[in-house]
């Protein structure tokens, strides 16, 4: 029987706000010392009431839309009750049954194939405090830290639309570029800012109806490791399905050393919770108009910003997302905007290429002029003598681009623009490559 991938992803990302959610403490706690950042509210001591952050509202009803979801009129906050020692109350402010943005969608495009992922809801919760896990005289100790304790977290579900890792990695990426498009989250993995649980389950080819078990993957902390989750989750139900059982509902965490999955707990069902209204902050209710206010507050995103460069300057969509990915949007158009006789492309071009940010760090003047055609510095017979001597030191990208793989052709301009000290004109340089190339 052959069977298909089903993915759904659960992005959780802390909201770059001054203060926490519920209190006034400082919301910026990486790397701080332990337990410096709390009071009565984030600590959860007897008697502490809550009291929300509107700018973390704003920004989550601001990320709804970005992510085409429909904003209810109406929202409230509930709590999630179970028990864990990194939770001082005993339970989480979160969102259930009226999250603040629902019904979305983003699009994804692997080679060249857009494909719709929906969004099931983006809500706001809380982030847990942090255990960490020493010995201290001998001792094997669990030690809490409070400074995350109600640090901002949105937390945004997928529909179980993905049928590949590469597809799940494509939306997570997406996901991250909307949230800094925005500036409302670092989302970087590294420091905990954005996090992935990934959940994954196995059905028969052409089978149109979901899985009747699903396999939370937790603690997924890079891109990298969601592939290794993913393939390792499919290896593992591959198994399992093949001798005719179904594989359990339950929650797996991700050994970053072993690069595998390890049970952690039978998955809980939401009624486990125990969700009921929050009883310290009342529901909230938005009038369209304000809703449309934030809407207009929308700075151009990603795909638009691409469509854009590819439309207003002649870009290949690879250039406009590199040069987003890269943050060179900014340098291209002002210096587009000082170039005389330098096709846009040919400034794209050279910012790709610029490994060591030297051009970029250029004044846009100085970027254009420095880009201009110097015939005199470099004369058609030096320059066709350098692209021969490099097409030599590369023989094997030389051979791929011959094989068909065009893109190379910015390597190779990059390395004529190296050997040159940025003299040759990259547009001359890219004649007499493709010519020299073929
Ligand atoms: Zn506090
Ligand atoms: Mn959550």
């Amino acid at each position: 029987m052959s069977l298909e991938t089903v993915i759904g992803l659960e992005i959780h990302l802390e909201l770059a706000t001054k203060s926490k959610m519920f209190c006034r403490c400082s919301a910026d706690h990486f790397g701080k010392a332990p337990n410096t950042q709390t009071c009565p509210v984030c600590l959860g001591l007897p008697g502490a009431l809550p009291y929300p952050n509107r700018q973390a509202i704003d920004w989550t009803l601001l990320f709804g839309l970005a992510l085409n979801c429909e904003i209810p009129l109406e929202a409230k906050f509930d709590r999630k009750n179970y028990f864990y020692p990194d939770l001082p109350k005993g339970y989480q402010i979160s969102q259930y049954d009226q999250p603040f943005a629902q019904h979305g969608w983003v699009e994804i495009d692997l080679d060249g194939q857009p494909k719709k992922i929906g969004i099931n809801r983006v809500h706001l919760e809380e982030d847990t405090g942090k255990l960490q896990h020493q010995i201290v005289d001998g001792q094997k100790v669990s030690l809490i830290d409070f400074n995350r304790s109600s640090v901002p977290l949105v937390e945004i579900v997928s529909e179980p639309q993905m049928s590949s890792a590469a597809e799940a990695v494509a939306y997570a990426r997406k996901i991250q570029a909307v949230a800094r498009a925005l500036k409302i989250s670092g989302a970087d993995m590294e420091k905990g800012q954005m996090r992935l649980e990934l959940n994954l389950s196995l059905r028969p080819k052409g089978q149109k109806e979901l899985p009747p078990y699903r396999v939370e993957v937790k603690n997924i902390n890079s891109f990298r490791f969601l592939e290794k989750a993913a393939a390792s989750e499919i290896k593992r139900q591959t198994k399992i399905l093949a001798t005719g059982k179904m594989p359990d509902q339950e929650t797996w965490g991700f050994d970053a050393q072993t690069k595998t999955t390890f049970l952690q707990r039978r998955k809980e069902d939401a009624h486990d919770y125990r969700y009921f209204p929050e009883p310290d902050i009342p529901p909230f209710h938005w009038q369209p108009a304000e809703i449309e206010a934030l809407r207009a507050k929308l700075p151009e995103l990603p795909d638009q910003k691409k469509a854009r460069l590819v439309k207003q300057y002649s870009l290949t969509a690879d250039q406009a997302a590199v040069l987003i990915k890269k943050n060179l949007v900014d340098v291209l158009e002002k210096t587009v905007s000082f170039a005389r006789g330098l096709s846009p492309a040919v400034i794209a071009n050279a910012l790709i290429n610029d490994r060591d940010g030297r051009l970029s760090s250029l004044p846009p003047a100085k970027l254009a002029a420095s880009l201009a055609p110097k015939t005199s510095s470099f004369s058609a017979e030096a320059l066709e003598a350098v692209v021969e001597k490099i097409i030599l030191a590369f023989p094997d990208e030389a051979q791929k681009y011959r094989q068909g793989k065009q893109a190379l052709i910015q390597f190779f301009i990059g390395q004529v623009m190296r050997e040159t000290k940025g003299q040759a004109a990259p547009d001359v340089a890219q004649k007499v490559l493709v010519k020299k190339l073929s």
